[in-house]
């Protein structure tokens, strides 16, 4: 079958004699693939050939955040029918680890997830994926918003983190997919405002569209000034590290409130110095987020009830023949750009 694969470094390219190892199991579905959003993980692996520990060594598929229609069951899944609208939760743990029986399955350090090497991403036509990871769409919520279902996810778990209460007001760093998506699922949360902040005009112009978001640019507007004058001078309830920036990091505690929360959901890069001291003044809670567990459900429904509206995001589509044409787009880092989607109806 077709599949779009990073060969090695720099180079992708749509491969069509893809042969997945994977058999249909008793609780697996097999998905004919309809839509698939482009992720920076998947440019970082294209640009720089490895993320962290992560290495490219042989070509992979790409993809993780994917949608699509069931066209086979095992025999054992009774959820989910051939013809069902579907998304796929990437991550896969062992279903008797430890972290898996004690809710966190997302922390199972032998989870696999799809486009992290060695193991293959899910841009080709049909996978097969354990039902149980798999997710039903309503009519109301399109492919397109089924395959933002997954990067929605890590905003989600931000904001379930953080246990926002109604009317709190919170701060975002960085305005990338994810902090975005941090500020929506914060406002559908209960926060009442989002501050966010990032250093580009055009991601934040994309942010500021919202109703409640604030967009400061940390360059050239005063983020202390609005902060105080949505807070009162307090701070805020909840500040979201979305920037992975080290020197973000380090002055994480600056707008929190006492008594306040931090949640560190970027991965920085570098190791940054941090102020302990300046979070004991406050007595800061910190919480930290490591993709998702138990988001999908959630996250659809409240795409489905308009809570978050997801679709001004998808800012340009490709075709499924022009893969590799979309990673270059997303590499090059177009201006106003939030997600780019491949369309995979036509494979
Ligand atoms: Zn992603």
């Amino acid at each position: 079958m077709k599949a779009v694969t990073l060969l090695e470094k720099g180079k992708i390219a749509i491969k069509d004699d893809y042969n997945p190892e994977r058999k249909l199991g008793e609780q697996d579905v097999e998905i004919r693939l309809m839509a698939c959003g482009v992720c920076g993980s998947d440019v970082h692996y294209y640009t720089h050939g490895r993320i962290g520990p992560y290495v490219v060594e042989k070509p992979m598929v790409l993809g993780h955040e994917a949608s699509g229609q069931i066209v086979r069951v095992g025999s054992g899944v009774t959820h989910l029918k051939v013809g069902d609208r579907v998304c796929m939760e990437p991550g896969i743990p062992r279903f008797d680890s430890a972290e898996t029986l004690a809710g966190c399955y997302n922390l199972d350090p032998e989870l696999t997830f799809f486009a992290t090497p060695p193991i293959d991403g899910c841009l080709c036509e049909t996978i097969i994926h354990p039902a149980a990871f798999t997710f039903k769409l309503p009519d109301e919520v399109s492919y397109y918003e089924g395959a933002m279902v997954e990067p929605v996810a890590i905003g989600m778990q931000s904001a379930t983190k953080a246990g926002i209460r109604p009317g709190d007001i919170a701060l975002v760093y960085g305005a990338g997919t994810i902090g975005i998506v941090t500020a929506l699922c914060a406002l559908a949360g209960g926060c009442s405002d989002v501050i966010i902040v990032d250093m580009v005009d055009s991601k934040l112009e994309v942010a500021a569209s919202y109703k409640n978001i604030h967009a400061v640019n940390a360059r050239t507007g005063d983020l202390k000034a609005v902060v105080d004058d949505l807070t009162g001078g307090a701070g805020c309830d909840v500040v979201f590290e979305c920037s992975g920036a080290g020197a973000v990091v380090t002055g994480i505690c600056e707008h929190v409130k006492a008594n306040g929360t931090v949640v560190l959901t970027g991965i920085p890069l570098e190791l940054p110095p941090f102020d302990i001291a300046a979070a004991q003044a406050k007595e800061v809670t910190f919480k930290t987020v490591f993709r998702y567990a138990n988001m999908f459900p959630r996250t659809i429904r409240l795409i489905r009830s308009g809570a978050l509206d997801i679709k001004r995001l998808i800012s340009k589509v490709f075709e499924f023949n022009d893969a590799v044409a979309a990673f270059e787009r997303a590499a090059s880092g177009t201006a106003g750009d939030v997600k780019i989607m491949i369309d995979c109806s036509k494979i």
